[in-house]
């Protein structure tokens, strides 16, 4: 590849679209790289696990912008790279496929990946996550065959993905470790008015539960999920929203500041020279939390 650019964008989520789009709208007149690690040019998350999965709106409509958008501002797409290793002095990035890509400043902007279970039969076929295109995909050309969905995690990933699915006549059970659904974004009023329409709607809700293992049958496909308590779940697809791990492993190991996520300041900078980070995996002090330093998981901050 051996390219630079002015500025190199890695990943090509809400938050690296955005900042490619505004420095263009700021007039901003160097050379910008955006590169992904998916094939696809960028697309809204958030539908994933509501129209996209249900089928009301195909991913022409989910797209951040249309295809043609990127060339015509000059914004190149670099889809389909994964970024293995940043030198922050020699001002490059190289690719798991070996190529280096040069920069004049680094934006990081890699979001996360989701958290899976760490169990026995965690590798099996149809244990699912939901946070990009060939995820639901996925999950989608499963249906025809599925019947029992068992979703883990009762945050908006797992509630939306078992809305979704209950309309599509499934039968749904969500397995939550603590006493309430949505306890991260939400106050105990609105979980508990969600957990009610959501069982009024036929979703099954175990509360204070935690999947010990999965069993798996000799197709390398889950057939139950085990609880702690020795209660098995059957189930023909599962998925699992139990949040994401930051994607800041080459930053960190460039010797960026950071723990669950990298460390920026007010104007988004880290610790490495020339390089910034925004969006999921950037850690900041926020006003709206009273200074804590927490990352924000939202579409919203990522803009
Ligand atoms: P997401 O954005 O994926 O929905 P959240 O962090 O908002 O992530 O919600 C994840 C939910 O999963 C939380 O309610 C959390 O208590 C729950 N959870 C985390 N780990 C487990 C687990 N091992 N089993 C079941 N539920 C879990």
């Amino acid at each position: 590849m051996n390219k630079h650019y002015d500025i190199l964008i890695v990943g090509a989520g809400h938050a690296g679209a955005q900042a490619a789009i505004a420095l263009r709208q700021q007039k901003f007149t160097g050379t910008i790289g955006l590169m992904g690690n998916e094939k696809y040019a960028p697309y809204e998350r958030p539908p994933l696990s509501k129209e996209y999965l249900a089928g009301d709106k195909p991913f022409e409509r989910i797209m951040l912008r249309p295809e043609s958008f990127w060339g015509e501002r000059d914004i190149e797409l670099l889809t389909g790279h994964r970024v293995a290793k940043v030198d922050p002095m020699g001002q490059q990035v190289t690719l798991t496929s070996d190529e280096e890509v040069g920069f004049g400043k680094l934006i990081w902007a890699t979001g996360g990946s989701p958290r899976m279970l760490d169990c026995p039969g965690n590798q099996a076929r149809n244990i699912h996550a939901v946070r990009s295109r060939a995820d639901v995909d996925k999950i989608m050309a499963a249906l025809p065959t599925t019947e029992n969905v068992i979703v883990v995690g009762g945050g908006y990933i797992g509630l939306e993905a078992a809305a979704v699915l209950t309309k599509l006549n499934k039968k749904v059970t969500i397995v939550e470790t603590l006493d309430r659904v949505l306890s991260r974004v939400a106050g105990e009023t609105l979980s508990r008015f969600y957990e009610n329409e959501h069982r009024a709607q036929g979703v099954t809700i175990e509360l204070e539960a935690m999947v010990e293992s999965f069993e798996t049958n000799d197709e390398g496909m889950a057939t139950a999920a085990k609880l702690t308590d020795g209660r098995m779940l059957a189930g023909d697809m599962f998925i699992i929203g139990i949040g994401i791990i930051p994607e800041t492993g080459p930053l960190v190991a460039a010797g960026a500041a950071g723990g669950n996520g990298v460390d920026v300041d007010q104007h988004c900078r880290t610790s490495l020279e020339n390089v910034y980070a925004i969006g999921d995996c950037a850690l900041h002090s926020n006003p709206f939390a009273g200074g804590a330093l927490i990352r924000v998981e939202s579409v919203q901050n990522a803009n």
